[in-house]
């Protein structure tokens, strides 16, 4: 989830000590907290205890260290998070972090609210903040294209939790395709571009999960025509390279053009062209075919002799770095 304008905490955010490794108000306990190629400027608010503050960090650190895996250092150099108690089933269901989300106003900010009465195991097994610290992954993206956004993050997350050990890669792929399953079955009748336009309400999981499809689908075609030594991966961090952190909107072709300039050969246009503006869902079913991803009465079984099982294990087991 992410949205550009926020109500500001600014009674937390007021608070930050910009050079401090650990401050306590009373309002919030403020912590940098150095990660592969950033520092997290971490405040958490209270009510919560020092012990399990400190037990936040250490996820946190986990959670953006797997993200700093994908090309080996973290996208933002300076990233504010910002942890919030809130009720359990307050938002967003019963979870241990119920409700997340970037804000980038001026800067980026992850926001993750959390339910701080549950085991800190659970934190660790939630996709929340994986997804919301993969949002940093790209830059932000204008309204129309919010399903690039969430499909990326989306991507992410599962791969992510999988190659941290928090997901088994069967697990993983089991995830990515139910995702890709409720995806299809929503809002058959739009484009991914009408989607993100009409709104989360009206095509939630269009939104999501076909952006999904399309860096699900763009990772396999470059992986497979380089023998895994290109990814997905690298070229995003060819793109923190150039680009990243950008404080301006971006529009998803000019994401995509961007992405096909740091390839030896498009991907990511043709598949734009192909997808953006075309009712329907990505047809991904014959790709994790030559991944080995069966599909068996709904339950996924991955197959070793896949003609792409090294993609496949690529992909979800381990870096391509
Ligand atoms: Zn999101």
């Amino acid at each position: 989830m992410r949205i550009r304008v926020q109500k500001l905490l600014l009674l937390i955010v007021t608070t930050l000590l910009a050079t401090a490794t650990m401050a306590s108000t009373s309002d919030a306990l403020v912590i940098e907290a150095p990660v592969p190629g950033a520092i997290l400027h971490i405040t958490i608010a209270q009510p919560i205890d020092d012990h399990k503050a400190r037990q936040f960090v250490t996820w946190l650190q986990a959670v953006a260290g797997s993200v700093s895996s994908v090309y080996g250092r973290f996208p933002n150099p300076s990233p504010r998070v910002l942890v919030i108690p809130t009720g359990q089933r307050t938002w967003g269901g019963d979870s241990a972090v119920p409700f997340g989300r970037v804000t980038r106003q001026g800067e980026e900010s992850i926001e993750l609210y959390v339910d701080a009465n549950r085991p800190i195991e659970e934190f660790y097994a939630n996709w929340t903040a994986t997804h919301e610290f993969s949002h940093l992954l790209l830059p932000y993206l204008d309204e129309q294209h919010r399903w690039i956004s969430e499909g990326f993050a989306s991507y992410y997350q599962n791969v992510l939790m999988s190659r941290a050990g928090h997901y088994s890669p069967t697990e993983a792929w089991q995830y990515l395709y139910e995702g890709l399953e409720r995806g299809r079955a929503s809002r058959p009748d739009l484009t991914p571009n009408e989607a993100a336009a009409a709104g989360i309400r009206q095509a939630r999981m269009k939104i999501y999960w076909s952006g999904t499809a399309i860096a699900l689908l763009a990772d396999i075609n470059i992986r497979e025509r380089s023998g895994n030594a290109e990814s997905l991966d690298r070229v995003l961090g060819r793109l923190q390279q150039c680009c990243l952190p950008s404080k301006r909107t971006w529009s998803g072709s000019e994401l995509f053009a961007k992405l096909d300039s740091l390839l030896d050969e498009p991907v990511f246009m043709p598949l734009y062209r192909q997808h953006a503006q075309t009712a329907g869902f990505p047809d991904v079913k014959a790709a994790l075919q030559r991944l080995g991803v069966d599909i068996d009465d709904n339950q996924v079984q991955l197959r070793a002799d896949a003609e792409l099982a090294d993609v496949r294990r690529a992909i979800t087991e381990g870096t391509s770095l």
